[in-house]
């Protein structure tokens, strides 16, 4: 059911967002602009569709015909949207991915994958985070209802597979960053925010101010390499889809610190950098286990560097600062 018999089609919902840009770049570097053959890739955004209603949806479907689905749409937001709006990030992902993953089934669509994120991860559950620990406990209260959602398509993504033997895969990205990013201060998360943030410190002759200690760790990865895991995943045999949901992170945990310092690297900021210790770190550390991800890739992936990853993103942010998300 993979990529390559030719007259495929790959729907891709939130293609016009950070990971379904990403995942454009990598289809147009492996197959050469138009898709090479008889495949074709259809990128979608919310002008296409609003995927909350059935209707619409359904007539996407019927126009495409989809052999294959990437659902990366999502309402997505930042901590205070989220606590601010439990109902609406609970109901319009719920609807959304009613809709995608019965749709799928109903098209007989050969292949889905379906995205969940680490932060929907009960809090207590022990690092490194497995999938096999989604379900374990509550999510965190700040973003129950953008968490509740996430686990229930993991659900019904699960439940296609045992009852139907569809091929629905979810994915569980980390930190994701890079070009076409949110920079909204309001509700970036930290590599685009301290983007932004440095970007106006150097316009403004300002100091460079990060939130906290600069101390904890997390693990980012490069929205491309996100997208080149969602590639080999629709290209693998059926055979090698023996996991219900995988970990997408890279290998490496890095601090705060060493994101400030990338940032002010490939900014050229030569300011003040300081770090606002009255505002809180968070946990220190959250690793997720990357054990499945790393048996299922190539041995010769290697994810973007942080270094590299932030100089790309800062190129992108500095050169379409008019068009950014911010
Ligand atoms: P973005 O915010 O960059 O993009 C969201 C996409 O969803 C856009 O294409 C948007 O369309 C589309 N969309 C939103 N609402 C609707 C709707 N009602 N109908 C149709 N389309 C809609 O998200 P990301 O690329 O960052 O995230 C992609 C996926 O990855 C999401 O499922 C997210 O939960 C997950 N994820 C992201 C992480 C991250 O760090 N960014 C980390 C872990 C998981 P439009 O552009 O028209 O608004």
């Amino acid at each position: 059911n993979g990529v390559g018999g030719g007259g495929e089609v790959y729907l891709v919902t939130g293609g016009s967002g950070l990971l379904g840009q990403a995942l454009k770049r990598v289809v147009e570097a492996s197959e050469g602009g138009a898709a090479k053959g008889s495949s074709k890739w259809v990128f979608l955004s919310s002008k296409d569709a609003d995927l909350r209603d059935y209707e619409s949806s359904r007539r996407l479907f019927d126009k495409h015909r989809p052999t294959h689905v990437v659902h990366l749409a999502a309402k997505v937001g930042g901590l205070f949207a989220n606590m601010a709006d439990q109902v609406g990030f609970f109901r319009q992902n719920m609807q959304m991915n009613d809709n995608i993953v019965s749709l799928c089934h109903d098209y007989k669509v050969k292949r889905a994958i379906f995205c969940l994120s680490t932060c929907v991860f009960p809090p207590s559950a022990p690092m490194p985070l497995t999938e096999d620990s989604l379900h374990s406990a509550p999510p965190h209260p700040s973003n129950e209802g953008y968490a509740n959602a996430k686990r229930m398509l993991e659900c019904l993504a699960r439940y296609y597979r045992q009852q139907y033997n569809d091929e629905f895969v979810c994915i569980i990205p980390t930190n994701l960053y890079g070009p076409n990013d949110n920079f909204n201060l309001e509700e970036a998360h930290v590599i685009p925010a301290l983007i932004h943030k440095c970007y106006l410190a150097q316009q403004d002759n300002q100091p460079f101010v990060v939130s906290g200690s600069g101390k904890p760790l997390r693990q980012f990865l490069y929205s491309d390499d996100c997208a080149r895991i969602i590639y080999e995943l629709l290209r693998t045999s059926s055979e090698k889809l023996t996991f219900n949901s995988m970990m997408c992170v890279g290998d490496t945990e890095h601090s705060i610190k060493q994101v400030a310092d990338a940032i002010v690297s490939a900014m050229e900021f030569k300011g003040e950098v300081k770090y606002d210790t009255s505002k809180a770190d968070g946990v220190y550390k959250k690793t997720a286990s990357n054990a499945i991800l790393r048996g299922f890739m190539p041995k010769d992936f290697t994810p973007i560097p942080l270094e590299e990853g932030i100089r790309r993103a800062v190129v992108w942010f500095k050169d379409n600062f008019d068009k950014a998300r911010r």
